[in-house]
């Protein structure tokens, strides 16, 4: 099936239909920041779910947190996110812009005519400095010296400052990781490509604690794991992949690090798509509790009771973005076909991913049909996410919900009432079966817990 989807259109969807919004926009709007609408809310939501579910649900070995997103500063210290945590910036002359010296093709300075009046083509670039990427703000109501603190520029370091918690209270021992879910934050240079790159994120991290020498069969664990997530999940394999990087790309930590990369396409139907990266997985070695051993003066290893082993673990890190996992699955989801003549834009999101399972609607205002739609509705919520709606014309109901992902919708008709059964119309078949009110709430869920193929892989 081609593919019509362009970023411009994920972008006007998100907007159209609620899911992100440009922030603040009523003031103009501020760079790179967005505010997650109602079906935003719910599908990031069911992302996060879906990571906790196979995170902790489906495994016994992991365990969650929820750590503050303002540390004690030396953790940055230690981590060497202050004296290291920075991207190559460069200023240009001529424009006044400024950019990530790594990103530069991307934002294509000299080679795009810049938007500012007077700006010429001709770009005159500074050489690179360092710009540290983490927000400072102070702690307290004075502005003193040591009163310096940092928002978080990654979960992880809360779950290494919390390492000896874990083996206190939890009774795990390695292999065993520490799951978390929150918000990060990053000066970025560049932001841009809508939720793809913002300063202030969402992550999904886990660091997975092992003996030394069983690091790398770890790693190895971690790398399927996490591309079968996506996968599972509805992203087609062939706009998945997973990128080893270069020794001269690795950071200072790590000995091994892995991308899930998926193929996004470009803003319009003229660019190419690029591959971008959705996750990264990394042999993190023994660094993090060494530093943070180190800085703190506590101890920071396994000591094996029976055998009287002691080592500091290493660690599998697999790092994701909410955010850019959410942009993925729309942009995966989205599709564009006919129903009798008729154009109609279509999400086709996992049911466990979609904002809302089913929609309940009557034929028509009249006839008792509201009413026993509405006792329907009121059934089905218990179960899962529904919305009713009873305005406008039946097919134009069904393209809002199409629009928004919905995968079942229950029409309410005159039959229904004779019989005490509704339509079920599939969102991907357009099939429709005829199903006993008293049945409808099982056989939803049934369905919705079904092994699904993207029906863009046909
Ligand atoms: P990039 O190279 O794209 O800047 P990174 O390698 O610095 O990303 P990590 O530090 O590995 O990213 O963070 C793990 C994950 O967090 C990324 O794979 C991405 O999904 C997410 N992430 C990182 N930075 C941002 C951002 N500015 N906006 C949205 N998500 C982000």
């Amino acid at each position: 099936m081609a593919d019509t989807v362009t970023m411009d259109k994920i972008v006007s969807l998100s907007k159209r239909r609620g899911f992100v919004f440009q922030s603040s926009e009523i003031y103009g709007g501020i760079s790179s920041s967005y505010d997650y609408g109602h079906y935003g809310v719910l599908l990031k939501n069911n992302v996060k779910n879906q990571w906790w579910r196979s995170m902790l649900q489906e495994r016994d070995d992991v365990v969650a947190l929820d750590s503050a997103i303002i540390q004690h500063p030396q953790t940055w210290v230690a981590s060497g996110h202050l004296a290291g945590f920075t991207d190559p910036l460069v200023d240009c002359r001529t424009c006044k812009l400024r950019f990530r010296a790594d990103h530069l093709d991307v934002s294509a300075c000299g080679r795009k005519p810049s938007k500012r009046p007077g700006a010429s083509d001709e770009c005159d670039l500074t050489e690179a400095r360092d710009f540290n990427l983490m927000f400072e703000t102070t702690i307290g109501p004075v502005k003193e010296e040591g009163a310096t603190v940092y928002l978080r520029p990654e979960t992880a370091q809360g779950i290494f400052l919390n390492f000896r918690n874990y083996l206190q209270f939890s009774r795990k021992r390695p292999p065993f990781g520490i799951a978390q879910i929150g918000k990060s934050f990053r000066n970025e240079i560049t932001p841009g490509n809508f939720i793809f790159r913002t300063r202030e994120f969402e992550q999904m991290e886990m660091e997975f604690f092992v003996a030394p020498g069983e690091a790398q069969r770890w790693f190895e664990h971690w790398l399927t794991e996490r591309e079968a997530w996506y996968t599972r999940l509805g992203i087609r394999p062939d706009h998945l992949r997973l990128r080893a990087h270069d020794p001269d790309e690795l950071s200072h930590y790590s000995s091994a690090t892995s991308d899930v990369e998926y193929l996004f396409p470009s803003a319009d139907s003229v660019g190419a798509g690029r591959w971008l990266e959705l996750e990264g997985i990394a042999n993190r070695g023994d660094f993090d509790l060494t530093q943070h051993a180190g800085h703190s003066g506590q101890k920071l290893e396994y000591v094996d009771t029976a055998s009287g082993d002691r080592y500091v673990p290493h660690v599998i890190e697999p790092a994701a973005g909410a955010d850019r996992a959410m942009l993925a699955f729309l942009v995966d989801a989205y599709d564009e076909d006919e129903i009798g003549g008729e154009a109609r834009t279509v999400l086709r999101l996992h049911p466990q991913l979609a904002p809302v399972k089913a929609a309940v609607l009557p034929l028509v205002r009249k006839d008792g049909q509201p009413e026993l739609a509405r006792r329907v509705y009121a059934e089905l919520r218990e179960r899962m996410q529904t919305e009713y709606d009873e305005g406008g014309a039946i097919g134009r109901r069904y393209r809002r919900q199409d629009e928004i992902g919905t995968p079942y919708a229950i029409t309410i008709d005159h039959q229904s009432l004779q019989d005490d059964t509704v339509t079920l119309r599939d969102r991907d078949s357009l099939e429709q079966a005829r199903v006993a009110i008293g049945e409808l709430g099982d056989e939803l869920q049934r369905r919705l817990r079904a092994p699904w193929r993207s029906p863009k892989l046909a």
